[in-house]
């Protein structure tokens, strides 16, 4: 029996990392193998799950949105509790930023290798980065490789979850977009801690967005939609 082409599946949040991890994706493994998955997980700003079907939608993959409605049920993250607004503030106990939402990245990647067992992937891509970025301990490098060995161990199916904006810098993310023939697709993600489009440019997510658009000498698509 000849072994069917590599499939990968992408974590894709409708944010330009994700949509950045998208391009990588269908690069390495070619458009008619990649698909991605999306998680509404109650997220104040529903204006991420448009962003992700439209940005699948306009890169010719499958997308998939799966519910997952315990955090909000949990609460006290910024991202999905009401009562807590969206801020670069953190939290004063755990020193961890507001918007840092306990167990998020754990939970997605199993689920979405449990949907990749079913669909005979066993590529996991996402766009998670220790650098640059707000110090979340579930983006970093060893949570990623033991993540790796438990879903592998778990379903007794070998998974690879490939990180390709691990090491990068915002700066970085950016040139590889342009590098991907990805960056007219920015256009179409969504950044802002105030769930605005455009971006309300003020906020810490932007101001971190145009930061590293202003380094890698690019203008961002995003600033032209209306
Ligand atoms: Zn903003």
């Amino acid at each position: 029996m000849t072994k069917g082409p590599d499939k990968a599946l992408v974590v894709l949040s409708g944010g330009q990392d994700s949509t950045t991890c998208l391009y990588w994706a269908i690069d390495r493994f070619g458009r008619a193998n990649v698909s991605s998955i999306t998680f509404d997980y109650g997220q104040k700003h529903r204006i991420e799950l448009e962003c992700a079907r439209n940005v699948a939608a306009a890169a010719g993959v499958p997308n998939a949105c799966l519910p997952i409605d315990t955090f909000a049920a949990l609460g006290g993250d910024a991202l999905t509790d009401t009562s807590i607004p969206v801020s670069d503030e953190a939290d004063e106990e755990t020193e961890l930023p507001v918007t840092f939402v306990a167990g998020r990245n754990l939970i997605f990647l199993t689920f979405a290798a449990a949907y990749a067992y079913r669909h005979d992937v066993r590529h996991l891509v996402t766009g998670v980065a220790q650098t640059d970025y707000s110090g979340y301990p579930d983006c970093r490098k060893e949570t990623m490789a033991a993540l790796q060995e438990a879903i592998t161990l778990g379903m007794d199916r070998e998974f690879t979850i490939h990180t390709p904006l691990m090491h990068r810098s915002k700066k970085e993310t950016v040139e590889l977009a342009v590098q991907l023939g990805a960056l007219e697709m920015l256009a179409l993600t969504h950044t802002c801690y105030n769930g605005r489009r455009p971006p309300c440019g003020d906020c810490q997510a932007c101001r971190l967005r145009a930061r590293g658009f202003a380094e890698a000498g690019v203008r961002d698509p995003l600033l032209d939609i209306r």
